[in-house]
């Protein structure tokens, strides 16, 4: 609905035939009427300006003496109350001097049914088309309001007996910061049928009637407004339509100057006109273009009917003419008044709101609704919290997907977002703590482009890991020669305690072929040497996942870690471990089973119960009153469950404290041999260099770790678990930066075969130089490839 302005009508009262003639005349147009006001010649001398004889104006449609009630309702209320009913705002306000027939059309005349005015016609008609329409849910309430001398009174509570006006309860108006109006005091009574709305219409009109006495003729002097106030909703909708609409009795609108009387009458003429006055004076305010200040707030009459004039409102106006000679100057500024009201433009808007208690019934509703659903698909009922065991078998879930090598292995949990949300918290912790995404890893995918400093980053991590290998090859040979003596003495003694000197031989000579074998090919033979190294660095490749120690320390590792001392309590560990895992898993599922026991056991206590109050109803008796032993034992046994689960679920707590703790002590531990592997191999490497003669590498055993960020996160990690403030002391391991700066200067100085025909002696040992070269031929294959080659 876009802007409109106010329709205006005209009503003429009928009057006594002999003052009829010649006094007015009506002309009907297709869009408009006018009306002609003649002024009679006696007249015009005497009280009117004699100037002008006839006046005209302009109406929507003038209703003449002998219309009818329903006719008027018909043309002037029945849009305004479809408007209310769709959700607008409504008014419909009658002006005219005492006596012109306001009360008349809005209300009624009291005698007969058919003299039924706007209000009760209004009011038919809404719970008519409330009743037909079974699409929405309608409430309707009524209030009634009387303004007199700037006071407000609710004429429809019901709690007070008026004797007088004073005794109804005094209606103030508070404004909200949005410069809403509110009416505190005045009640809004729900009607639900025609009948109790004019029940309370009537009730209101009696209260009018008996606060007015002789005195005060408060119904010519006050103004009265009787609201239909209608909210409606369409059935599980949040959105709410609420209309006001209102049907306005306006005090007479005589001047002063004719009801000029002393003492208290003038006084409240005076009132009434001041009252009207600001009426007007919104009136002409509005009807001003560019006008940006309204007086609303100068009477309470203006304050309340603030939307009906200028704002969020349908609004029409009745000007009531009692057109006979006396009245002529009181009916042409009536009409005037009409005529200023006809420019205002009221805007209506729908209003609509959302209720928040009917959006938060109606979210929770639907929550649960899927949490039925959910509960149908899946199976189980969720409660807020996912259980410990629960955690422990996701835990399960997460190790063991995050060790399965398999590229397409997958981490299921089912469609429960509660799991599936601690699986990723879960991880995310796990890659904070084990530093995943180190730049380590992400390197090999951004060497792309050997032009950036990245390809020269990764040419020098390549020189270092170069000079790495050279160092483990050393330590390797050194190891290969004690082996092989170890195996010479064995067979030494051997010969010397046997007689039979053929064994002897043909072992020397299975010594001699293993050797020539490994001599011809490759490296890979020589691990062969000993199956027992092979195996164990396979099992190491599996189990360290961080990929970062060569093959050959990866072969030391194996060495020392079986000989490591306290490699029984890992072990032993590892053992116990297994078996907490395996114990929490078989308590899992028991605490499970407790649990649909309890629950079973609790459905039959309710069946018994039902069974024994049906029986109660069909035969009322004594036994029935007594205790029932079934359920007794029924009891007992959910107690005894009960018991257990608890036992049980404390177990299980424990044990997980437990296995927690195991894991710690597991990490705490390969750390510790981490570190002594690391201690261990520069040592062994800086006596073997003393051993070969070269001593600008004797000076730097820190150049032989070869991989401190393997050993560097393993160590992180433990100091993460243990502490997080504690930070590790870089002096303390033989890995700080002052390793890696050595390591570029030492690296020139290494001996580096310049391709692979080279045949220069590297060890003096035959299979050890044979198994070195073919290293470093299958290492510079894989240089050249990534376009590295050393130079
Ligand atoms: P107001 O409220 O403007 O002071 P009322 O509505 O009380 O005037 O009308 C004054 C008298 O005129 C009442 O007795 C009323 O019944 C009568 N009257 C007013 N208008 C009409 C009409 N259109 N038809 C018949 N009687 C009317
Ligand atoms: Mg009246």
């Amino acid at each position: 609905m876009g802007k409109q302005t106010i329709p205006i009508y005209a009503r003429v009262k009928p009057v006594a035939r002999r003052q009829r003639a010649g006094i007015y005349s009506i002309e009907e147009d297709r869009s408009a009427s006018s009306l002609e006001i003649i002024v009679p010649r006696d007249l015009a001398d005497g009280f009117v300006n004699n100037k002008r004889e006839s006046y005209k104006f302009k109406f929507q449609k003038i209703f003449d003496q002998e219309t009818k009630q329903d006719e008027i309702f018909e043309n002037i209320a029945k849009p305004v109350a479809e408007c209310a009913l769709s959700g607008y705002n409504g008014t419909v306000f009658a002006y005219g001097q005492t006596g012109s027939g306001k009360t008349f059309t809005i209300t009624g005349g009291a005698e007969r049914y058919s003299d039924r005015g706007i209000i009760p016609r209004t009011l038919s008609y809404i719970f008519q088309q409330l009743q037909k329409d079974s699409s929405k849910v309608y409430t309707t309430h009524v209030s009634y309001l009387e303004i007199y001398n700037e006071c407000g009174y609710d004429l429809l509570d019901p709690r007070h007996e008026a004797s007088r006006l004073e005794d109804l309860p005094k209606v103030t108006i508070m404004e909200d910061p949005d410069q809403n109006i509110h009416l505190k005091n005045l009640s809004l009574q729900q009607a639900t049928n025609e009948e109790e709305a004019l029940n309370l219409l009537f009730l209101g009109d009696t209260n009018r009637m008996i606060a007015e006495t002789p005195m005060n003729q408060a119904s010519t002097r006050s103004h009265c407004i009787f609201t239909i106030h209608i909210s409606s909703k369409e059935p599980g909708s949040a959105t709410v339509r609420r209309s006001k609409l209102h049907l306005v009795d306006l005090a007479g609108s005589e001047r002063v100057a004719k009801t000029g009387v002393g003492g208290q009458l003038l006084t409240e003429a005076k009132y009434i006109n001041l009252s009207l006055h600001y009426l007007e004076q919104v009136i002409i305010a509005l009807a001003e273009k560019h006008r940006s200040h309204i007086p609303y707030r100068n009477s309470m009459m203006t304050s309340v009917l603030r939307d009906s004039l200028g704002g969020n409102c349908m609004t029409t106006m009745i000007a009531t003419l009692s057109l006979d000679k006396r009245n002529i100057d009181e009916s042409i500024s009536t009409c005037r008044f009409a005529q200023r009201v006809a420019l205002i433009k009221n805007e209506a808007v729908l209003n609509e709101e959302i209720d928040p208690r009917l959006m938060i019934v109606q979210l929770k509703k639907e929550i649960q609704e899927l949490k039925d659903e959910l509960a149908m698909v899946t199976g189980e009922q969720r409660t807020e919290e996912l259980t410990q065991e629960v955690l422990l078998q996701l835990d399960e879930l997460i190790k063991k997907f995050l060790e399965d090598t398999d590229h397409e292995s997958t981490l299921d949990v089912g469609p429960d977002m509660r799991k599936i949300k601690y699986c990723f918290n879960h991880i995310k912790q796990l890659m904070t703590h084990t530093k995943i995404l180190d730049k380590n890893l992400l390197a090999p995918d951004i060497t792309g482009d050997k032009n950036s400093s990245v390809g020269k980053e990764e040419f020098k991590k390549l020189r270092e890991i170069l000079q790495q290998r050279d160092n483990e090859i050393n330590i390797l040979v050194h190891m290969l020669k004690k082996e092989k003596k170890k195996a010479q003495d064995f067979l030494f003694q051997l010969s010397i305690g046997s007689s039979d000197h053929t064994t002897l031989e043909s072992s020397s000579v299975s010594l001699e072929e293993g050797e020539r074998i490994s001599t011809c090919d490759n490296v890979k033979e020589a691990k062969d040497f000993n199956p027992s190294i092979h195996r164990a660095s396979f099992l190491l490749r599996r189990t360290d996942g961080s990929g970062e120690m060569s093959l050959g320390r990866q072969e030391a590792f194996e060495i020392f870690q079986r000989d490591y001392a306290d490699n029984v309590t890992i072990e032993d560990n590892k053992h116990l471990l297994k078996q907490r895992f395996a114990e929490a898993k078989s308590l899992g599922e028991k605490v499970n089973e407790v649990r649909n026991k309890i629950n079973h056991l609790k459905e039959e206590i309710t069946q018994r119960h039902m069974q024994r109050a049906a029986l109660g109803v069909a035969s009322p008796s004594e036994e029935l009153n007594k205790s029932d032993p079934v359920e007794e034992k029924l009891r007992a046994q959910l107690e005894d469950e009960k018991k257990s689960y608890k036992t049980m679920f404390n177990r299980l707590k424990g044990l997980k404290i437990e296995i927690e703790h195991l894991q710690l002590l597991m990490e705490k531990a390969k750390v510790k041999l981490q570190k002594d592997f690391e201690i261990w191999w520069s040592e062994e490497a800086r006596s073997l260099q003393e051993q070969l003669g070269t001593p600008h590498l004797s000076n730097s055993p820190s150049a032989l770790t070869t991989s401190p960020q393997c050993f560097e996160s393993q160590h992180q990690l433990y100091n993460n678990r243990f502490s997080e403030s504690r930070r590790a002391n870089p002096n303390e391991y033989p890995t700080g930066e002052n390793s890696m700066s050595n390591l570029s200067d030492s690296a020139s100085q290494i001996r580096m075969p310049q391709s692979s025909k080279s045949s220069i002696p590297l060890t003096g040992d035959s299979q050890a130089d044979a198994d070195i070269m073919a290293f470093f031929k299958a290492r510079q294959n894989l240089l050249q490839k990534k376009g590295l080659g050393i130079k």
